[in-house]
């Protein structure tokens, strides 16, 4: 992610000025920058846009997905205000780099993807970088993981038409939820849910574009 529009040639400096734009674009955590710092993006990139990771863009991955937006990840998992002893919930593994990030500011991660190819992948990256946390399942997220629940937190990175019923019942007490929440082709507005004594308290809070939550399990 650079400033201008010269993308450094040394990897090392790129991924400095990657930490450096998170925090010009207004990531503020310390825990956060520092997770993204640890985990590489270019390890989750592949293919031709490789030499992309660390622009603040997403980028195509595989079965016509996409990997989110550096500044984005950084703004959700700052907003999931994640701590060392939760147990979180993702839906939507997409590439495993939000997942990845996520393990390393919280006890436990699940993560849930409905291509199978995408799971896979993303669990032997896991496994490869020696993240023993985080576990990649396929299975359509928009039920959550009734089983594994209640969860601390739970993020969606997919967009659904209102924030999902099974996953609001699967947040505990106290619990955080985000989600981008609208019409999958138009920007949609991200959401923060608290888990309250009376119900669920909702707060927006900024633009976002996913791809759409889906149902069902891919081919
Ligand atoms: N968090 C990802 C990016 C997410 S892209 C990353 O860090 O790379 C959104 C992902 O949600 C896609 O991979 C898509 O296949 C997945 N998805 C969409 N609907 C889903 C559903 N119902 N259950 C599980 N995954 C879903």
């Amino acid at each position: 992610m650079t400033e201008d529009d010269t993308p450094p040639a040394d990897p090392a400096e790129a991924r400095m000025r990657f930490v450096y734009a998170l925090r010009s674009r207004g990531v503020t955590d310390a825990r956060v920058l520092s997770a993204m710092e640890e985990i590489d993006r270019q390890d989750f990139v592949t293919g031709i846009f490789a030499d992309r990771a660390y622009e603040d863009m997403p980028l195509p991955i595989a079965c016509g997905q996409t990997i989110s937006q550096p500044s984005v990840v950084a703004l959700m998992t700052e907003a999931l205000q994640v701590g060392p002893r939760d147990k979180v919930l993702e839906i939507g593994t997409g590439s495993g780099y939000q997942a990845a990030i996520l393990s390393r500011l919280a006890r436990r991660v699940y993560t849930v993807e409905r291509h199978r190819p995408l799971a896979r992948a993303a669990q032997k990256l896991f496994d490869r970088l020696g993240l023993t946390n985080v576990t990649a399942m396929v299975a359509d997220g928009s039920h959550g993981l009734p089983d594994i629940a209640p969860f601390d937190r739970i993020i969606v990175t997919a967009a659904a038409e209102d924030p999902p019923g099974p996953l609001l019942a699967q947040l505990r007490l106290g619990g955080i939820m985000v989600v981008p929440v609208g019409q999958s082709d138009t920007v949609q507005t991200l959401i923060r849910a608290v888990r309250v004594e009376s119900g669920y308290e909702y707060e927006e809070l900024r633009a976002v574009r996913f791809v759409p939550l889906v149902e069902g399990i891919g081919q």
